[in-house]
């Protein structure tokens, strides 16, 4: 029977490039991940404590633990599942290193033989984003380090045919990685800016995109303050519909913790 926060374990670790840790989780027990299909497929996860290498997941799983709870809550925080494998079993997630944060700081301590917790494993509800309508021939995908893992599995989704522009912006050039997509994408990096080092200049670069004639759609993933900048041009200087453009809000600068993402509904 699925438990509300699940054991996984850490079967391996990468490091992809200077500021982005992939770790490898096999399921423990007989759950399996559910897998919704969408590219930016939100996980939320229980992390060890600052030298610990289990999570705590008793809290997670008392009866009485929910909306409310007024009790201690051991750390959890909200991530993107950026690969699926064997049926749910693995999965893999992205991490971004960044100053002073328990999960950034569990990542780059991982080893395998550590436990997370995931949370409504194989309950089957989706809880991403990214939403474009059927006719939309042209995208714009934008993120910081933190959005880059659901933007590259948006592109490897995306139609043969179909156009995009990315915008990304990273830590330092070595953060660059190679994406893959079907669709015709042109790619703008933006390094060095952003990602808690510097001021973003991810809306800026929004700024220089121009309506398209055909129908679109915006996704945009990164720090909660320029999440919000890029939402307002989208809707007003590019007059794009609610419901067709999605800009959230993945974390917020000097806030720790586990808030709910800022959708901006
Ligand atoms: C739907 C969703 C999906 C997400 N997917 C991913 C993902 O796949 N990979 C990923 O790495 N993150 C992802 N995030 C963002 C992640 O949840 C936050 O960055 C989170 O704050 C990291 O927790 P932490 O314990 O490392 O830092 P916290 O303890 O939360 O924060 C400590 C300090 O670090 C700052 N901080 C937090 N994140 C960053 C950052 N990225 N860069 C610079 N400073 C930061 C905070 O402002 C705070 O001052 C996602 C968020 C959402 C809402």
């Amino acid at each position: 029977m699925a438990i509300p926060c699940a054991p996984a374990m850490v079967v391996g670790t990468r490091r992809l490039t200077p500021h982005m840790i992939r770790i490898s989780f096999e399921a423990v027990g007989d759950w399996r991940w559910h897998v919704d299909g969408r590219g930016d497929e939100r996980i939320d996860i229980a992390i060890p404590r600052p030298g610990a290498t289990q999570a705590e997941l008793d809290v997670f799983n008392l009866p009485e633990y929910g909306r409310g709870w007024v009790g201690e809550e051991p750390p959890w925080r909200h991530y993107t599942v950026r690969a699926v494998h064997d049926g749910g079993r693995r999965i893999d997630i992205d991490f971004v290193v960044h100053e002073g944060g328990i999960a950034s700081s569990w990542a780059e301590r991982a080893e395998p033989g550590h436990v997370i917790g995931v949370f409504g494993a194989d309950d089957r509800h989706t809880s991403s984003y990214y939403g474009a309508p059927a006719d939309a021939g042209f995208q714009l995908l934008v993120a910081d380090a933190t959005g880059l893992p659901g933007l590259g599995r948006i592109l490897e989704g995306l139609q043969a045919g179909s156009r995009a522009v990315a915008i990304i912006e990273v830590p330092d050039e070595a953060d660059i990685q190679e994406l893959q997509s079907p669709a015709d994408v042109s790619y703008v990096w933006r390094t060095g800016t952003g990602n808690g080092n510097a001021p973003s200049v991810l809306a800026a670069e929004v700024e220089k995109i121009t309506a398209p004639d055909e129908p679109w759609y915006a996704w945009v993933a990164c720090e909660a303050a320029t999440s919000r900048a890029i939402r307002r041009d989208l809707r007003t200087r590019l007059g794009l519909a609610r419901d067709r453009h999605h800009a959230i809000g993945y974390w917020t600068h000097n806030q720790s913790g586990d808030r709910p993402a800022d959708v901006g509904e």
